[in-house]
């Protein structure tokens, strides 16, 4: 579910910070047809992977769809994903709060620390510094033979 203010544009009353948010909702979304669709997790345990991809690709999709000069790079996604998301999930994994990305839920509280937002974060960045050590290429190339395996 998401708020009204993540998916409806109303010329006039939507704001820059709204249409980058926008954006990005609808770019992770999007992520989510390969990675959580396409690319099922085996068991709940595993939900970092799939909202992972979908927040670092996120991103790139928006990055890229502003590559032709039509918006998408004026929202500068590469930069908004450093300080939204890896400095978020820095600034997380410091509190007592903090927990792995891989987290088995043994109880119904569990569950809430399984999909809290610092998983996004910490995953998506993760994913985002695999990307810069292997290089886009090769990560590129390994992402699109995985998926090609399943
Ligand atoms: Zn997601």
């Amino acid at each position: 579910m998401h708020r009204e203010t993540r998916l409806l544009y109303v010329d006039g009353l939507t704001t820059i910070a709204d249409k980058v948010a926008m954006t990005n909702t609808i770019s992770h979304e999007l992520v989510h047809q390969w990675f959580g669709n396409y690319m099922t997790m085996e068991w709940w345990d595993h939900f970092w992977l799939s909202e992972g991809f979908a927040t670092y690709y996120a991103s790139v999709g928006v990055r890229e769809v502003g590559s032709d000069g039509t918006g998408g790079q004026n929202f500068m996604p590469m930069e908004r994903m450093i300080t939204d998301v890896v400095q978020r999930a820095l600034q997380e994994d410091v509190l007592p709060t903090r927990h792995p990305v891989l987290y088995t839920a043994l109880t119904e509280n569990g569950l809430e620390v399984k999909y809290s937002r610092i998983v996004y974060q910490k995953a998506g960045s993760l994913l985002r510094m695999m990307n810069i050590v292997l290089c886009e290429d090769i990560f590129k190339a390994a992402l699109t033979q995985f998926l090609k395996n399943l």
